[in-house]
């Protein structure tokens, strides 16, 4: 459910047509509705209301401090994965004791801004990590609560670019050698456990894969109390779908109800890193048509956004399902949707069925509010999008685009 809707043949987010937005602030464009951000939010925290629990929304998924800001008013946390994520989860509002901090490759410095921080736990990704962060912790005089991520080997039937729980990826400790890596750090001065937790990938849209890393968590988390370790917190990461096409994830009442029979009269605070199911159809992108043209094989319709904008496409073939600002009648082609961008990669769209479109047609790309503008570049010295944020019948510039002088800034010539 989204609030991007046709309105006397006009699309509009909540109520302000988005026609007003592309003449205030111009194309390539993101725009978000903040019901649909809310909504979101809070069916995802209701459906755990009947257990302790912490949403540690997944800040890489739509990082724009706004979206944040909103998500922190409700009580949310938020998972990280690098420092740049940290700075910007605190700026806007965010609570350090709901920050989990995942990610293989966590930098010295980085490790000691979330320790003076006080965050959460660090989900620590491997053995030598583990020992990063302890001699970090030594040097600070800290002590530095931990979860492991396991790697439960299973399938999370996506995208392969996007599964992380299988044993031939780069995330997480196996989980054959879970219990030893455990001990070790049962041994670290200044190491202390407090969870354990899995990611096992995204955009699934079934829940076996869920439930069967779960019963092994469960597992693991036995043989560890039998070893004398008791954890706070289990963490079980992010992944839920959502609906690009006619994909049909479970909702996320359903995947709460799964969820929480398999932790009945488990005294643990669950903690969930939803990114996508919260904000990924909570956005579009807007682009506006520069030109059309065809060869004996092909109508192409050239937009001014590119991939260095929205990358979902180019990067894993993604569909996103795309239609006019103002509803068209009469008969469909049938177009590449392409960017100006010198790559074959920069498509939004192939073979797509679509009114006759002509310059100066704007399209709205739906489902962008995931992997969007947090994923966008400056390739080919193109300036990153602007983003809006509606609320009702206001909006508001959340982010300005890009400016000519921002694209060379750090940039110098030596004398
Ligand atoms: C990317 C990521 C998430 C969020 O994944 P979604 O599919 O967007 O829900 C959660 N946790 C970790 C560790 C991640 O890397």
């Amino acid at each position: 459910m989204h609030y991007f809707n046709y309105n006397n043949n006009e699309m509009y987010c909540e109520d302000v047509p988005i026609s007003k937005l592309v003449k205030k602030f111009g194309t390539p464009l993101y725009v978000y509705s903040g019901k649909t951000l809310l909504r979101h939010y809070k069916a995802f925290d209701e459906s755990f209301k009947p257990h302790k629990h912490i949403i540690c929304y997944s800040v890489k998924a739509n990082s724009n401090i706004a979206i944040l800001n909103l998500f922190a008013k409700e009580g949310s946390g938020f998972d990280i994965v690098s420092g740049g994520e940290l700075y910007r989860a605190i700026k806007a509002g965010g609570d350090p004791q709901k920050i989990v901090f995942s990610g293989v490759g966590k930098t010295d410095e980085e490790i000691e801004m979330a320790l003076s921080k006080d965050i959460l736990m660090f989900n620590v990704e491997s053995e030598s990590e583990l020992y990063a962060i302890n001699s970090v912790a030594d040097r600070l005089n800290k002590k530095a609560p931990i979860s492991l991520r396991i790697n439960p080997d299973v399938n999370p039937l996506t995208h392969p670019y996007i599964s992380t729980g299988l044993k031939k990826n780069k995330f997480g400790i196996p989980y054959e050698s879970a219990l030893e890596t455990y001990l070790k750090a049962k041994k670290l001065k200044n190491i202390e456990i407090v969870g354990i937790d899995c990611h096992i990938g995204s955009q699934i849209t079934q829940l076996s894969p869920f439930l069967e890393a779960i019963d092994k968590i469960k597992a693991l988390m036995k043989e560890l109390e039998r070893n004398g370790i008791e954890v706070k917190y289990i963490d079980l990461g992010g992944g839920l779908g959502i609906s690009y096409k006619d994909e049909d994830p479970p909702h996320p009442n359903e995947y709460g109800e799964a969820v929480l029979k398999r932790f009945e009269k488990i005294d643990k605070t669950l903690i969930f890193e939803p990114g996508r199911v919260i904000v990924g159809n909570a956005g579009i992108h807007v682009t506006r048509v520069l030109y059309t043209k065809e060869n004996t094989e092909k109508k192409f319709v050239i937009v001014d956004s590119a991939m260095n904008d929205l990358a979902r496409p180019a990067l894993y073939g993604s569909y996103h399902s795309i239609l006019p600002m103002n509803k068209k009648d009469g008969e469909n082609d049938v177009y590449d949707v392409v960017g100006p961008v010198c790559e074959s990669t920069d498509f939004f769209a192939k073979d797509r069925s679509l009114p006759k479109l002509e310059r100066d047609d704007y399209l709205c790309i739906f489902s962008a509010g995931a992997y969007g503008f947090s994923m966008s570049s400056n390739y080919n010295s193109r300036r990153k999008s602007a983003e809006v944020l509606v609320m009702g019948d206001k909006y508001y510039l959340i982010r300005e685009r890009d400016t000519f002088e921002d694209l060379i800034a750090k940039e110098k010539i030596p004398q």
